[in-house]
């Protein structure tokens, strides 16, 4: 996987066949990954597929059972938390109450018996880049939830780590204050140049933010990549339905490239599964079309599927309907507002998507 220790660049964490149990349960199993000076990485991943152990192991909250973490060169195992080249941002901000906000970002710097001129100035520093400067006097109690979060990572900052580590930190925000704080959060890092590693079950705030994404399954990387990579070529079913939505149907591989379902789909010819193996073929909602049953399809498209309308959803920027295909199969389909067809339930309805829009996977019962 790695360089030779002490090889690597200040901010660089290598993570390198870490294995961690807890009981019989393995939670991070031979888990490689190199993560670069000054990226922006997201552990993306369902509940329980060892993200947050990941990130308490590269923090020194957890050591693992076999393997190595390097971070700036140096191998950190058995180095307790505190002087790790790195700070975490919890979703639990874990402010004391009866501090202000300033003794708050300060109370880590004393510890350390920092100087008294020193910890003012990076005090200040600190505030500013969390855009918190003028509630310095405030006790948490007095601020907002997103306020209390700008504190716990200003907290984090204020020792100017080559690493920041943030476990869900966004996690009890509402979703307007969410999506500002993403955006804010990738300016601050890019800004700063320093390495985040962001946790989040959020596949939304992973692509927004991150330079890379891992997404995780059973402690393990499934697919390490860039989001354009993740949504357009995802590595497997379970990548394809936890990035985005997709609809998948299962069916037999044939000859010439089609399966054998029910709906004749056709899939990139790309994509090479053994004849008479089992497939995924999945095309996402919004590559899909919906009219009329009695409007014209569109020329271009090389699947049809005929079916009834049984839900409509307004989602703002879209709309997505549900149609009933058969007994046992449904699609989803997504436009934009603007150019949405207007239609009822109960319509009678004709979906269409090109070849290239279908993906196709080998069966996996994670999708
Ligand atoms: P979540 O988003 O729910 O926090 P996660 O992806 O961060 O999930 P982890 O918290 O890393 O997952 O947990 C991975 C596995 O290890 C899970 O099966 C979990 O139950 C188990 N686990 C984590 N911490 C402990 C612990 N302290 N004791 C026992 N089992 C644990």
């Amino acid at each position: 996987t790695t360089a030779s220790p002490g090889a690597e660049a200040p901010g660089t964490v290598v993570i390198d066949a870490v294995t961690k149990h807890y009981g019989d349960a393995t939670a991070v199993d031979r888990l490689s990954l190199t993560i670069e000076a000054g990226e922006f990485i997201s552990l993306l991943g369902p509940s329980g597929c060892g993200k947050t152990t990941t990130l308490r192991m590269i923090a020194g909250f957890e050591e693992p059972d076999a393997g190595d973490i390097r971070v700036s060169g140096d191998s950190v195992l058995g180095v307790p938390p505190y002087r790790r080249d790195v700070n975490t941002v919890f979703q639990a901000y874990a402010l004391f109450p009866h501090m202000s906000v300033a003794e708050n970002v300060a109370y880590g710097l004393q510890q350390k018996r920092t100087p008294k001129s020193e910890i003012r100035e990076r005090v200040v520093d600190a505030l500013d880049l969390a855009q918190m400067r003028g509630f310095a006097d405030r006790k948490p109690t007095q601020l907002s939830g997103g306020q209390q979060q700008r504190v716990a990572l200003a907290r984090a900052l204020v020792n100017r780590p080559s690493v920041l580590l943030l476990d869900e930190p966004l996690g009890a925000l509402d979703r307007q204050l969410r999506e500002e704080m993403q955006l804010e959060l990738k300016l601050l890092q890019s800004r700063l140049g320093i390495t985040f590693v962001f946790v989040t079950h959020d596949q939304g705030e992973a692509l927004s933010m991150s330079d890379r994404i891992a997404i995780m399954r059973s402690g393990r990387i499934e697919q390490l990549a860039d989001a354009d990579t993740v949504y357009a070529r995802p590595a497997s079913a379970y990548v394809a339905a936890f990035v985005g939505q997709q609809n998948f149907f299962r069916g037999t591989v044939v000859e010439g490239g089609a399966v054998d379902s029910a709906h004749s789909l056709v899939y990139d010819m790309t994509a090479e599964l053994p004849v008479g193996s089992t497939g995924l073929a999945a095309v996402r909602p919004e590559f899909v079309s919906i009219d009329a049953d009695v409007a014209a399809r569109a020329s271009d498209a090389s699947n049809t599927a005929r079916g009834t309308l049984i839900g409509v959803s307004h989602l703002g920027e879209t709309m997505q309907y549900l149609v009933q295909l058969g007994d046992d199969q449904s699609l989803i389909v997504r436009r934009p507002t603007p150019d949405a067809p207007q239609l009822a339930i109960g319509d009678a309805v004709v979906c269409s998507w090109r070849a290239e829009s279908v993906l196709l996977f080998p069966a996996d019962d994670a999708a």
